[in-house]
């Protein structure tokens, strides 16, 4: 106990003035959450919507829970239940797929959508043109506000290259902002990486084991 306060704590005191966190809290247990909780933490991010449904239900009302793992069609009602925020639409269909659902339940669900710079090609999300044509298309969707993008830098060592992915994903966002003016915010960094991120003007920092640990 008081380790994850202690690590919050240290995110936040390096954290500029205007980033904010997601503390993903993905495969950690319901005690980990609640720490970060006591310690004002209200935003969480999961991966998975078996998971996000079971936390979700057993934490307080004012979390705020972003889902950032690839969603499959059959776990959008789901998870258009219980986020605020799906940061992960990493396709067209899966868009239009979140706004009926949200609709249908009276909800207009807040979504960023995925670009895919890394140079895994494991991890998923549009490419850069494909998601300014998207961005295009689905402008008029009434289930779904576009607030901006997310996407990971490639896990290497080569900074370099964690640089240019970065400046790349800001990039797509800037593009997207000629779209929808208000598409403001730029989800990028994690544990390894989100200082080079927010030099590269990240609006929101994804953190999970520098803040609870290993996932077992
Ligand atoms: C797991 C995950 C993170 C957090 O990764 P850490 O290295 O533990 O900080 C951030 N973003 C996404 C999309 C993830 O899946």
């Amino acid at each position: 106990m008081g380790q994850v306060i202690n690590n919050l704590a240290a995110v936040r005191s390096q954290l500029p003035e205007g980033v904010e966190l997601t503390a993903v809290s993905k495969f950690q247990p319901l005690e980990a959450l609640e720490e970060a909780y006591s310690a004002g933490q209200r935003r969480f991010g999961e991966s998975r919507a078996d998971e996000l449904q079971r936390k979700a239900m057993a934490m307080p009302d004012d979390v705020e829970w972003h889902f950032i793992g690839h969603l499959q069609s059959n776990k959008v009602r789901r998870v258009v239940r219980c986020a605020s925020v799906i940061e992960s639409i990493d396709s067209e269909r899966l868009l239009r797929l979140v706004s009926s659902e949200s609709e249908r339940i009276g909800k207009v669900m807040d979504v960023y959508l995925q670009v895919h710079v890394a140079a895994e090609e494991t991890k998923s999300g549009f490419s850069a043109d494909e998601l300014i044509d998207c961005a295009r298309r689905c402008v008029d969707l009434n289930g779904v506000r576009v607030c901006g993008v997310m996407g990971m830098a490639s896990n290497t060592d080569d900074v370099e290259r964690v640089e240019a992915d970065f400046a790349a994903i800001a990039e797509v966002g800037r593009r997207l902002r000629e779209i929808i003016s208000d598409a403001s915010v730029l989800s990028m960094g994690m544990s390894g990486d989100w200082p080079i991120a927010v030099r590269h003007g990240a609006t929101l920092v994804r953190i999970g084991s520098a803040i609870f640990g290993d996932r077992g």
